[in-house]
């Protein structure tokens, strides 16, 4: 989606919005495909005092594995991103600036990136999952297995694999 962002830029005080919806549900990471829904993307720019500021409301469905016992969460995620818009870069490797020399922007790759930029590297169920069992694979959330808890050092384990030989 093209953001057309000259009126902004020229007067200060002046807005603009946009709402669109962007299908992501083909975006696969590490082999799983989190999002399930297409985001609702609200993008607003405002001139404030010659500063252009982007606004991003994205609002999109997830379902991922726990990293931990692998059981799967789903829900809605809703996120804000925000950068500001300027004519030329004087920085490049702020990502907060994007340069709109022609005032426009494809808000689709602003979209994409902000989101796989935030997905979070590691996903729990809770802070305390207690994960599987390492013997039986049982879902230790859902109750005790009664196995036996082993407490293996694995120094241990090498200094057992040492003496055999
Ligand atoms: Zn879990
Ligand atoms: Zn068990």
């Amino acid at each position: 989606m093209l953001f057309e962002l000259k009126s902004v830029f020229l007067a200060d005080g002046e807005s603009s919005e946009i709402r669109y919806e962007l299908d992501i549900t083909d975006i696969d990471i590490d082999g799983i495909f989190p999002f399930t829904s297409p985001v609702s993307v609200t993008a607003t720019a405002v001139n404030r005092a010659s500063l252009v500021t982007l606004t991003l409301d994205c609002e999109y469905g997830f379902c991922r594995p726990c990293d931990r016992c692998g059981a799967e969460l789903s829900g809605t995620e809703h996120k804000r991103f925000e950068h500001r818009l300027v004519q030329t870069l004087v920085d490049e490797t702020n990502d907060d600036y994007i340069e709109t020399p022609d005032f426009t922007l494809e808000l689709d790759e602003v979209v994409i990136s902000d989101i796989i930029l935030h997905y979070p590297q590691k996903f729990l169920c809770s802070e305390d999952c207690k994960g599987l069992c390492p013997v039986c694979g049982k879902n230790r959330n859902e109750g005790d297995c009664g196995c036996e808890k082993q407490t293996v050092d694995p120094r241990l384990e090498i200094l057992k694999q040492l003496m055999k030989e």
